[in-house]
């Protein structure tokens, strides 16, 4: 299968794009690191060499990969994990707190894989974020921002100097927002994260499936709330 499309983002930041069809999938980010890149969520596992493909097409080699970065553990996010780390040793895994311990333990509920049919092994998890951390990667500061609802350990990462948001099942484009009824979903608590995220200055908007908003993306993220206040 050919790779997976990519497009620029901002300078070292690139979009590896969801392939979904019958089968689930998530937008990937890629971030540069001098002679390192990390990415931003994984994939489906059945797409992992579209996604090596499509590293390669950046010029990148596999072995250059330091970090992957979750939102959150669901499957279609997670999925190549295992596929990374059986050809990285030394890739750091890193995760909320909350579904840290997931991943550590291998799990099939929280993750969903019972449905997508895939069962998880115990993965290591390098680093578990929390609410307010900040980190490097190349020229962007990324602030860990705990936003529940979709899952109880899902995150986002802002970027403040760029004013970008990669948003997970957060929030989505035309006022759209992840499903709350998977195991630790709930509404209430997706409407409050949402809340918060509405409060920020975001300009790009960068869910985990559909396109990204590269402009407007707090009006984006309003109309979402708006859209969760009415039916959650
Ligand atoms: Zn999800």
């Amino acid at each position: 299968m050919a790779a997976k499309r990519v497009q620029k983002v901002l300078d070292d930041f690139y979009w590896i794009m969801a392939r979904e069809g019958m089968l689930p999938d998530s937008n990937i980010f890629l971030v540069k690191d001098r002679k390192q890149f990390v990415l931003f969520d994984a994939g489906i596992h059945h797409f992992f060499k579209d996604t090596v493909d499509a590293i390669k097409e950046l010029g990148l080699e596999l072995k250059q990969m330091d970090r992957l970065i979750l939102t959150h553990t669901h499957l279609d996010h997670s999925g190549s994990t295992p596929e990374f780390k059986g050809r990285l040793k030394d890739l750091e895994v890193w995760v909320s707190e909350e579904e840290g311990s997931l991943l550590e333990q291998g799990d099939d509920t929280i993750v969903l894989g019972s449905m997508l049919g895939q069962r998880l092994p115990p993965i290591p998890v390098a680093k578990k974020l929390h609410d307010g951390d900040v980190f490097e990667v190349g020229a962007y500061s990324f602030e860990v921002l705990s936003t529940p609802g979709h899952s109880a350990g899902s995150l986002c990462f802002f970027e403040p100097n760029h004013k970008l948001l990669i948003s997970g099942d957060v929030v989505f484009r035309h006022g759209s927002f992840g499903r709350v009824d998977f195991p630790t979903g709930n509404g209430k608590v997706l409407i409050q994260s949402i809340e918060r995220l509405a409060s920020l200055p975001v300009e790009m908007l960068l869910p985990g499936h559909m396109g990204i908003a590269t402009k407007d993306g707090q009006r984006e993220i309003k109309l979402s709330l708006q859209f969760a206040r009415q039916v959650l």
